[in-house]
């Protein structure tokens, strides 16, 4: 027992309360987050963008935008908190008071074939933010008991992302791909329990529009005795992605319809016969009823308002995915044999027929990696500790011979 200024304190009780002190100055200090880095310009985050993805300007721009107003939002956000604890916001404009004025999440929904970029896109954008980002899967999500990843998951991978920082979290960015894949398969929804479709449907929903999340901080499954931390998933942008194969199909039968209702015939007519009128384009078209028709819950295409089509790469896109970006195969390649003694050069007709290739496969640019490693697996074999080797010209035969 020791004598304090006006009473006595043993010395257990000493070392247990400084252990409470300094276990809630940490628990406070790790919860701190920095002021936000000053807002990117949407031009400025285009051009980020630009160093890793080739073509798809439009959605560049329009995620560029949509990460642009995010920010922007958040930014409000903070103000509006500090306004908080100070003086009371003067009256004035619309609606009375004009910091009544919310600006609302535009989560995003990115609609491509495969191999178009759009994992890529979401994954350069977690590079320029200075906000934790994650990237789940829609097909493994299953509603909160059944057999398959809780929904909340995705939030329990962006507070990992954001090192269990829940206020950074908070601020956070999550994709979710293959959104398509829990479209539900019925017109008469709801009769039974649909597991994996219009459930996690619902389930996501929720997360979306702003829901507190309680994540085991472990992980694995909820049980009643946890602990959980607690996260706000209001100011979370989503992006989703999915193929949506056969949606073309869907949009057409729509505006076919329309134009006959319309006595617009000649116009239709004249889309049919163009050239233009492939899947792709008519995808270009996409409304929020054609996802509805497609599968999607009428509240779940609400809270994607920005809806935005990719571009099928073409030919060109394909020799450029192959050189220009900052980590192209090309550039790989070049690096490892590099490293050997080894110079490599892809003539421009290599380029090109490597790309036919790659397109034949259906699978955009994921077609290229696989066709590279074809083509390279005999040179990597023979170039390392072959001091005779010392240049490697891939040309337009060795395509040929190697991937015929
Ligand atoms: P998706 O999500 O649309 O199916 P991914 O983004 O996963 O396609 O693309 C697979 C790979 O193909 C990427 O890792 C990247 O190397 C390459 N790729 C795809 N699209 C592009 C693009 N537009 N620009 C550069 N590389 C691309």
């Amino acid at each position: 027992m020791l004598p304090g200024p006006d009473g006595n304190i043993c010395v257990d009780c000493i070392h247990r309360a400084h252990e409470i002190v300094t276990m809630q100055e940490k628990r406070t200090q790790k919860q701190k987050v920095e002021p936000l880095p000053p807002t990117p310009t949407p031009k400025e985050i285009k051009a980020f963008l630009d160093q890793y993805v080739i073509g798809q300007d439009e959605t560049k721009k329009v995620l560029s935008v949509a990460v642009h107003n995010h920010y922007r939002r958040l930014e409000a956000q903070e103000k509006a908190d500090k306004a908080k604890g100070g003086s009371k916001t003067a009256p004035g404009g619309f609606g009375g008071r004009t910091d009544d004025v919310e600006i609302e999440k535009s989560n995003i929904l990115l609609v491509g074939p495969t191999g178009s970029g759009k994992t890529l896109l979401a994954k350069t954008l977690a590079k320029i933010l200075g906000v934790p980002f994650a990237i789940g899967d829609a097909t493994v999500l299953t509603q909160a008991g059944y057999v398959g990843e809780d929904v909340e998951n995705l939030v329990r991978y962006l507070l990992q992302n954001a090192d269990g920082n829940v206020e950074l979290a908070k601020r956070g960015i999550i994709y979710v791909d293959e959104i398509d894949k829990i479209a539900s398969k019925t017109d008469n929804v709801s009769i039974t329990r649909d597991v994996g479709g219009e459930g996690v449907q619902q389930t996501l929903l929720k997360l979306i529009e702003g829901t507190v999340c309680r994540i085991p901080p472990k992980g694995g499954r909820k049980h009643p005795d946890q602990e959980y931390i607690e996260v706000d998933t209001t100011n979370i942008l989503f992006i989703c992605g999915g193929a949506f194969v056969d949606l073309d199909k869907i949009i057409k039968a729509r505006s076919d319809k329309g134009a006959i209702g319309f006595g617009s015939i000649d116009e239709n007519a004249e889309k049919a016969a163009s050239k233009d009128n492939d899947g792709l384009s008519v995808l270009k078209d996409v409304r929020p009823e054609d996802l509805v028709k497609y599968g999607l819950i009428p509240e779940f295409t609400g809270r994607l308002p920005v809806v935005t089509v990719m571009d099928e790469l073409s030919e060109d896109d394909l020799v450029r995915i192959l050189t220009e970006p900052k980590n192209s195969l090309v550039r790989q390649y070049t690096k490892l044999l590099a490293m050997d003694g080894v110079e490599l050069t892809f003539e421009t007709a290599a380029l090109k027929a490597l790309a036919k290739k790659a397109l034949e496969r259906k699978t955009g640019a994921r077609g290229l990696r696989a066709e590279m490693e074809k083509l390279m697996t005999d040179v990597m074999y023979e170039a390392p500790g072959n001091s005779k080797m010392k240049k490697v010209v891939v040309t337009e035969q060795m395509i040929e011979q190697r991937l015929g």
